[in-house]
């Protein structure tokens, strides 16, 4: 195996990267500051055969108390944006969602008031197609930079993915930068004012004081996973350091010192509980790399 590339290290901790602040070691860490850097380690990693997991803020991952045997890559090195024509910016893949909100709004740019406290970066929001408000991010993407293991990169047409609820078609190629039309011309205090009530509207009703990965179960067609487990009677219910969020029932908070291992306990109960009431299947839109059938690795 050739030594790793630059800005590689071994055996780091994920509690110390992600957003839940719970998982054990990733056997190589990647954090790339350019995306040549970028290629390299995905390269790299692919060439010595390891599994890959790209990470941006870790907001929507719940990394196993295992760790995770392979190489993990986190992008928040990689910030870059720059205006490529009146309504369209061009932001690296680590660029953080809400700084991304702040600027459009400065520059009266309408489109992005409805993603305020997401804690994501724009490549963890598009690879998922985060949403919010009734909106997707989908929507505002025009194009996307794609790079896969040995391959290089392309530029692919937004109309050319397969955006669906919390679903892009990405999939296992990598988000390297991301191009976004906006609409030009609003009034940027009045977007800033649409903004702060919808983060206020957020912060009155999810756990922004404590360590979460936001909603850990999708809605299933026309119901509300929140509502299902509010009414199953499950708030407020804790397993080790995690509880159901007194304030949102589809949150499980990390009240200090829970392990992976706590929350994907009660995720089950939660599971098997609101199964057996009413006959609903909640699926996860947390991803849990490492873990046995845990989505992404
Ligand atoms: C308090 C709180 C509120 C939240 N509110 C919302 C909300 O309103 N709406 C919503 O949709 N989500 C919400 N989330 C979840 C989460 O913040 C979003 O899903 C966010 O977009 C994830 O971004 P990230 O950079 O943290 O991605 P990560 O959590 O690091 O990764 C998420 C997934 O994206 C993949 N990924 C990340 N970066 C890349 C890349 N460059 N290339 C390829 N794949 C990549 C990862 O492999 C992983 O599968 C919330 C989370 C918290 C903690």
């Amino acid at each position: 195996m050739r030594s790793p590339p630059l800005n590689i290290q071994e055996s780091v901790l994920l509690r110390q990267r992600c957003w839940y602040q719970t998982g054990g070691e990733a056997r190589y860490f990647g954090r790339p500051g350019s995306l040549e850097e970028l290629q390299q380690q995905v390269d790299w990693g692919n060439a010595a055969g390891f599994p890959l997991f790209l990470m941006g803020h870790g907001s929507n991952v719940l990394f196993a108390d295992d760790g995770f045997d392979g190489l993990v890559i986190c992008t928040t090195g990689l910030k870059a944006t720059e205006v490529v024509e009146p309504g369209v910016i061009e932001v690296e893949a680590g660029f953080q969602l809400e700084k991304l909100v702040d600027q459009a709004n400065k520059l009266g740019w309408q489109g992005l008031e409805s993603f305020p406290g997401i804690p994501g970066t724009i490549g963890g929001a598009v690879w998922g197609n985060a949403g919010a408000g009734g909106e997707d991010i989908g929507d505002r993407v025009s194009e996307v930079l794609l790079l896969e293991p040995g391959q290089g990169r392309e530029w692919v047409d937004s109309r050319d993915l397969d955006w669906r609820y919390r679903y892009s078609g990405i999939e296992d190629r990598v988000v390297a930068a991301v191009r976004l039309r906006l609409n030009e011309g609003s009034d940027p205090q009045e977007l800033k004012r649409r903004t702060a009530e919808v983060e206020k509207r957020k912060r009155d009703t999810q756990p922004f004081a404590l360590r979460s990965c936001g909603c850990i179960f999708r809605n299933p067609p026309g119901q509300s996973a929140g509502a299902l487990i509010e009414k199953s009677g499950l708030k407020g219910t804790t397993l080790g350091g995690a509880r159901v969020s007194i304030e949102h029932a589809n949150f499980i908070v990390n009240e200090g010192g829970a392990t992976s291992r706590d929350i994907e306990q009660l995720i089950e109960r939660i599971r098997s509980h609101v199964k057996k009431l009413y006959s609903v299947d909640l699926e996860r839109e947390v991803i849990m790399p490492g873990h046995r059938g845990g989505g992404r690795s």
